[in-house]
């Protein structure tokens, strides 16, 4: 047996899954031959694989996993535990007794992953005997971000991981994230001391999860219209990320107030309360919780099928985490983001107040870019994380409905003119307020109510002026000098848009109305990758959600870990009804084929024997 065909069968074996994903087999291979790599891969994009796969494959070995969180440990390893994979942590919430049986069992080569937090890991590894280090195949380091100050989630317990390449140089190592910007990515690789390190970047595109914008709603109507989403979900799981502790509880308590099953979930909680909502959100007792951001990372359930966030995230990368956190099963889900002006003032606020303000000033100009922007939505997500993607993706907002153009050059004249005027020593508030015609004190001290454009747009609104001059900025007629306070400064094409050599299109400012009737008649809920030609049976289907309900509940485990939604629908579709069936199910290995043909096959029988009655 080949190498290739040996992980393959593991993979079959122990996971049910048929082949590899992208570049899941590179990786492994490169990491058989002893290479490092830095592993760029979206959350969902099956990173874990790259992993587990050289632990599983080596003789008597084991492969070590570095990871920020205690909760996502426990969480892998109970998944993996269902596919009969040895798997153990060493931690410090483990009594000393069952840490020592832990080394124990690694000695004699009967684990296959050991998930350790990097504190932890670098407290032990020293005292470990060489025959113990001898099996150590290799150093995966999840979350990997986490040790650069670049990232968005810097760890100081991180920083230490360098020292693993200088005093075990044999051993290889994986660097796995899902931030993906250069500069972080260069910094883990001299952090980690991993200068050769091969890179693996794979797409960051989930085209399964539709992205959309609602642009002004506040107050009573952005609840409404989050009630109304929800209803369009009313079985399924989602996330809905507030800003602060205050709004997480009222949303949730609002929401209660109707029926709706929802919790709240912040830093505020104690850890009983917070594990007590992620247990009960992972066993689908729970259908919503609203959360700051400290939810999600430690929580690896695949069927989330939607994220809102009620507040603009502030930047890409958290955002893009965030709405990761849907659709990992690779069924349809949607991001649903709630953006108003207001929502970014605080945050700038926030940004003022952070130790790199230039860093968190820029990140978040360039969410608001993708919040505000007329064209599709996933190019300016991809763009930002550098990849090339030049078509329009019809699974995001501005693409089902596209915004009107309309000739803006006489608006950008007016805007325009009145910077020059300033003498480039406006910012773009200032701006609208000299365009609109205000008299506030701080115009009229430095007499830009004596400009000739005074005043002379105040035919759009100011939401309108803060679209289109945002617009603008796009397009390239000036420029925003943040080393200036802001001040606007023309461009070359500014110019000669003033001066009327050229002219430009602009987006019409719609204030979006969330249409509950219209979304359903627009988007019907496919899944975006469909399981088989042959048609899913949604009674069926409902069925089998059931008896995966009551097993996961005897056996004290998250449903999703008994079998994924995914695979659900494939038996809901292929309707298997003997062992040898369901063992070719995707997602059904050999150990859960072992364990759970009966119940489910048997659920199918009844429900064929029910509908040939009929
Ligand atoms: P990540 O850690 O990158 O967020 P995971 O490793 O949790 O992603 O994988 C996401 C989902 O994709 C999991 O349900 C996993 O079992 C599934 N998956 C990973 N690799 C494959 C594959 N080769 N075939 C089918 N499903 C896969
Ligand atoms: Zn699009």
């Amino acid at each position: 047996m080949t190498r290739e065909e040996l992980a393959l069968a593991l993979l079959k074996s122990c996971y049910g899954y048929d082949r590899f994903r992208g570049q899941q087999w590179d990786i492994i291979s490169h990491t058989l031959d002893g290479g490092d790599s830095i592993v760029l891969m979206p959350t969902g994009g099956g990173k874990s694989l790259c992993y587990q796969i050289p632990g599983l494959m080596s003789d008597e070995g084991f492969a070590i996993v570095i990871s920020p969180l205690l909760a996502l440990m426990n969480d892998q390893i109970d998944a993996l535990q269902q596919n009969g994979i040895p798997a153990l942590a060493l931690n410090s919430e483990k009594s000393d007794s069952e840490n020592r049986q832990t080394v124990d069992l690694l000695l004699q080569g009967k684990v296959k992953l050991l998930y350790i937090s990097p504190e932890k890991l670098l407290s032990v590894i020293g005292r470990w005997s060489s025959a113990i280090i001898d099996r150590i195949c290799l150093f995966a380091v999840d979350e990997a971000h986490c040790i650069s100050q670049w990232g968005h989630d810097f760890r100081p317990e991180y920083t230490q991981l360098g020292t693993l390449k200088q005093q075990y140089p044999h051993i290889p190592v994986m660097a796995l994230t899902a931030t993906a910007d250069r500069i972080t990515r260069d910094d883990i690789a001299k952090q980690l001391n991993i200068p050769e390190a091969r890179l693996f970047i794979s797409s960051f595109d989930r085209p399964n999860i539709s992205l959309n914008v609602v642009q002004g709603s506040t107050g009573k109507v952005k609840f409404r219209q989050i009630v109304q989403f929800i209803n369009l979900h009313r079985d399924e799981s989602g996330i809905i990320y507030c800003l602060s502790r205050k709004n997480t509880e009222k949303m949730a308590a609002e929401l209660s107030r109707l029926g709706i099953n929802a919790k709240a979930f912040h830093a505020g909680m104690s850890v009983k309360e917070k594990q007590q909502v992620q247990r009960d959100f992972i066993n689908d007792d729970v259908k919503v919780v609203c959360a700051t951001i400290a939810f999600g990372m430690g929580i690896d359930k695949s069927n989330v099928r939607y994220v809102i966030h009620s507040n603009m995230p502030r930047n890409i990368e958290s955002y893009y985490q965030e709405i990761g956190r849907a659709g990992r099963d690779g069924l349809a889900a949607e991001a649903l983001l709630f953006y108003t002006y207001g929502d970014v003032v605080t945050l700038q606020q926030f940004a003022r107040q952070s130790g790199q303000v230039q860093v968190n000033m820029e990140k978040l100009q360039r969410m608001q870019q993708f919040a505000e922007s007329g064209v599709c939505r996933r190019r300016i997500l991809l763009n930002y994380f550098n990849e090339r993607f030049d078509h329009d993706c019809h699974n995001c907002d501005v693409c089902n409905n596209p915004p009107e153009r309309f000739d803006g050059t006489r608006y950008a004249q007016m805007a325009l003119s009145a910077i020059m005027r300033t003498g480039e020593q406006a910012t773009m508030f200032t701006v609208t307020d000299i365009l609109r015609g205000w008299r506030k004190a701080e115009i009229i001290e430095k007499g830009y109510d004596r400009l000739k454009t005074f005043g002379v747009g105040r035919e759009l609104t100011v939401p309108e002026w803060n679209a289109y001059l945002l617009q603008m900025l796009q397009l390239g007629l000036f420029d925003v000098a943040y080393d200036e306070n802001n001040h606007l400064k023309l461009t070359e094409y500014g110019n000669e848009v003033l001066y009327g050599r050229q002219t430009i299109q602009l987006n019409r400012y719609q204030r979006k109305r969330f249409d509950t009737a219209k979304r359903e008649a627009e988007q019907p809920l496919l899944p975006a990758e469909p399981v088989a030609a042959k048609q899913m049976d949604q009674v069926l289907f409902e069925r089998l959600r059931d008896v995966r309900k009551a097993i996961a509940t005897a056996s004290r485990i998250a449903p999703y870990m008994v079998f994924s939604d995914k695979s659900l629908q494939a038996m809901a579709t292929e309707k298997p009804t003997t062992k040898a069936e369901f063992g070719l199910i995707h997602g059904v290995g050999e150990v859960k084929c072992q364990k759970y043909w009966r119940p489910f096959t048997a659920a199918v029988s009844e429900y064929l024997a029910q509908s040939d009655d009929a």
